[in-house]
């Protein structure tokens, strides 16, 4: 038996059957293998205008210290995001990005025996943490591709533990109605760990958005997640966190590493929170985006599944996986979604309008008869 092979037979249950998460293809490895001069990346939706040049410039200063480990309990962004989201910031725990959030759930709450409980097509991450520790994922089938609440309620089980919702979902965009959503979480055994994933919340049209965080008083096994990834512009820092009850975030804190946010991205969260012009003109320019891909899926004779989000899945055919290698070879990434159960569609992360439209050309082109 080949050595690599008597190791693998070592990794726990869970890890064993596991297989890890595909991001999509960086920028610089299309270049390397292509040499192309021009690539657009709308695959991982990120902020296409990039972060605010006050977070730069805070980066900088912030910058002089990493010498210093960074504050292991965030207190000056805890403080801010409290004031910004209303809460306390003993019921805020930061994370090493959203899926970090994700993770400490799990690994709080979940364990052989106990199950966690999602809708198909759902954020790939739940599965992945879900299975790491050993649990069952019970994954209930999807209404138009969306989270059908009332078939998620009645696959409850009593060993369920966690129930993720993702509002909107990654990669179908979908959303859920703001009062449907309440009576789902009022409708949950206090036993269940409820995690409302909002990481595209700042895209959300307001009057779609569910008040969530009014819920947290009502409910302390409710868990919201945010992130600085998406609307902020700060993927690559790796930041995000939960809003809940004390008494989860003081759990989740028992698991968390003590410093998991990294000085740079504390400061840059803070300073980029500071700054609502920027947010603003980043979701102005995805809401333009989201009409420019529509029109020009419309013009193609494409449908794609409305999304409140920074993304939207196109309807592309049994193909999908030739368009998406082709769309590569021409310098454009986007998401194959296969391994959503979703083999016709491919997600495409909004950009900006040049962006968008070296990618409608060069699909244009593909799809001509
Ligand atoms: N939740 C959803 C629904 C997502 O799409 C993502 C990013 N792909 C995340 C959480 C995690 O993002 P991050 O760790 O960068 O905050």
């Amino acid at each position: 038996m080949a050595i690599s092979q008597k190791i693998s037979e070592l990794a726990v249950a869970g890890v064993q059957g596991l297989v890890a998460y595909q991001p999509g293809k960086p920028v610089s490895e299309l270049q390397r293998e292509l040499g192309l001069a021009r690539i657009s990346k709308l695959a991982s939706n990120e902020n296409p205008l990039g972060p605010s040049p006050a977070v730069l410039s805070a980066i900088d200063t912030a910058a002089q210290e990493i010498t210093r480990y960074p504050d292991g309990s965030g207190f000056s962004l805890k403080r801010v995001l409290a004031e910004h989201c209303r809460v306390t910031p003993e019921q805020i725990t930061l994370g090493n990005g959203s899926n970090e959030l994700l993770e400490l759930v799990a690994r709080t709450f979940l364990q052989p025996g106990l199950a966690a409980l999602f809708s198909r097509h759902a954020f790939a991450v739940y599965p992945l943490v879900t299975q790491a520790v050993g649990a069952d994922a019970i994954v209930v089938p999807a209404k138009e591709y969306g989270h059908d609440l009332n078939a998620m309620r009645a696959a409850l089980t009593n060993r369920t533990r966690v129930v993720f919702i993702a509002n909107p979902n990654n990669p179908t965009g979908t959303w859920l109605a703001p009062d449907s959503l309440a009576e789902f979480i009022g409708s949950l055994p206090a036993s269940v760990i409820c995690v409302l994933d909002e990481a595209y919340y700042e895209y959300q049209p307001e009057k779609l958005r569910a008040q969530s965080v009014g819920w947290l008083i009502k409910y302390p096994n409710l868990l919201i997640t945010r992130t600085f990834s998406k609307a902020y512009g700060l993927a690559g820092l790796r930041v995000g966190y939960s809003l809940s009850s004390p008494t989860l975030a003081e759990l989740l804190n028992r698991v968390r590493q003590p410093f998991n946010v990294n000085s740079l991205a504390l400061a840059a969260a803070e300073a980029a929170l500071a700054d609502e012009a920027h947010l603003q003109r980043s979701v102005q320019v995805n809401q333009q985006g989201m009409r420019q891909l529509e029109q020009g899926f419309a013009e193609l004779g494409l449908r794609w599944l409305p999304s409140t989000a920074n993304f939207i899945s196109v309807r592309v055919g049994d193909n999908a996986a030739e368009l998406y290698q082709q769309l590569l070879a021409n310098g454009v990434i986007v998401r194959p979604v296969a391994n959503y159960q979703m083999p016709d569609y491919l997600r495409v992360s909004i950009g900006t309008c040049e962006e968008n439209s070296h990618f409608l050309s060069v699909l244009r082109q593909l799809l001509k008869p």
